[in-house]
């Protein structure tokens, strides 16, 4: 079957692979969004022989439509009891083989997705899970969202349900415009809680908050000063990643919110896609292989 793998230099090539064996259900791949994740292990040569891919909308033999986890916590070690479930040993296990940009993988845990779904729209289920998660960290009201990517799009509309008054920021008017046209305000102060969902962006996010507020660290953020964190006694929480009961919310949540647009591509025209990521021109990018 084909795939996309890391070579030893970590560039992404399409493959000839043998079909995925071992333990779990065959599953045929629909679709698999490209994470900002992903984007991390290209380049590096730690990931020789890799393919990526976790946000998948897939097939059982039996038709059933699935999305599955690729990484699932063991529920009973002191980091999981701890909530700090990502941290798990076994969470460090992938549970699919080979990975999302394939044909066909294999997976241990498969979620069958709400018929109302979209046929490709099994591939937000993973990147709304851990907006779930990481939701249950940030106090409730004053909410500044810095960074209106997908991710922003998603933490926005979630936001919005649970009652919070959401602010958003992004240097990008369009992506601006989209999160404005969900009902959020242009970036206020005195925020109860900021969400950094961008690398840069971690001083605007410390900027929008009051006194003692919280910041919620979603994605790697470029270094800056934390001087902030002492005068305002500002409190900092990181999230990452899902856990199987979010995945479950996650799958019945997607087909009420407004999705962001998605520039779908096959799997031969990978680079392509991780360059209109990377350069900003997508909003999200989808390989169906
Ligand atoms: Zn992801
Ligand atoms: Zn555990």
């Amino acid at each position: 079957m084909r795939a996309v793998a890391l070579d030893a230099a970590g560039a992404a090539r399409l493959v000839d692979r043998p079909e995925p064996e071992g333990a779990g259900r065959l599953v045929r791949v629909t679709a698999c969004g490209l994470c900002g994740s992903d984007l991390e292990k290209l380049g590096g040569t730690t990931h020789a022989g890799a393919v990526l891919g976790h946000e998948v909308a897939g097939e059982l033999d039996d038709g059933t439509r699935v999305t599955v986890m690729h990484r699932v916590p063991c529920g009973r070690c002191n980091r999981c009891r701890a909530g700090h479930e990502s941290t798990c040993a076994e969470f460090a296990l992938i549970r699919i083989e080979p990975g999302g940009f394939a044909e066909r993988l294999r997976a241990t845990h498969t979620l069958a997705l709400p018929d109302a779904l979209g046929e490709l729209d099994g591939i937000w289920v993973e990147p709304l899970a851990c907006v779930l998660r990481a939701a249950d960290r940030v106090p409730r009201g004053r909410i500044a969202v810095v960074g209106c990517g997908a991710i922003g799009l998603l933490w926005v509309q979630v936001l919005q349900r649970r009652g919070d008054e959401v602010f958003v920021s992004d240097p990008r008017q369009e992506r601006l415009a989209r999160a404005l046209a969900l009902g959020a305000t242009p970036a206020g102060g005195d925020a109860e809680a900021a969400v950094l969902t961008a690398h840069a962006g971690l001083e605007a996010a410390l900027a929008a908050l009051a006194p003692g507020g919280t910041l919620l660290v979603f994605a790697s953020p470029a270094p800056a000063a934390l001087d902030a964190v002492y005068r305002r006694e500002l409190r900092v929480v990181g999230s990452r990643s899902a856990t199987p009961e979010h995945f479950t919310a996650a799958a019945a949540l997607v087909p009420e919110l407004a999705l962001p647009p998605v520039d779908v591509l096959p799997l031969d025209r990978f680079d392509e896609g991780v360059e209109r990521y990377r350069s900003g021109a997508s909003l999200k990018v989808a390989f169906v292989p």
